[in-house]
């Protein structure tokens, strides 16, 4: 479990209704809604796993060795989105891309990482 993992499932765990008695339910509610608040953040940024297509035009999903990066879809402009679902994605990488994980992901990772 990755430290960013490990965060979240704590406070998950101390936001229980029945887990810790000793934490207050004002404090358990604060603790749900942050928790809410990053789960919804997280949702929004997603890997696209980017792989090169065969001669059809469909990505080769089920061979590695095709793969080619991840990238954050909504971070990328939508001009990077629209050509990968148009088929007209270029392999070697396009304007406005914004590859895996993004700023924001990596932002909320490190503060879930850092020692308090
Ligand atoms: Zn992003």
């Amino acid at each position: 479990m990755t430290a960013p993992t490990r965060a979240l499932q704590f406070a998950r765990d101390l936001a229980e209704p029945d887990w810790s008695l000793s934490v207050p339910v004002p404090a358990k509610r604060s603790i749900a809604k942050l928790l809410a608040a990053v789960d919804a953040t997280l949702a929004l940024h997603k890997e696209d796993a980017i792989y090169e297509c065969d001669d059809n035009g469909f990505p080769q999903t089920e061979d590695e060795s095709k793969f080619v990066r991840n990238i954050c879809g909504t971070c990328s402009d939508s001009s990077v989105t629209e050509n990968l679902d148009d088929g007209n994605y270029d392999i070697s990488g396009e304007y406005g891309e914004v590859g895996w994980p993004c700023p924001t992901v990596e932002a909320i990772n490190k503060a879930l990482e850092a020692e308090q």
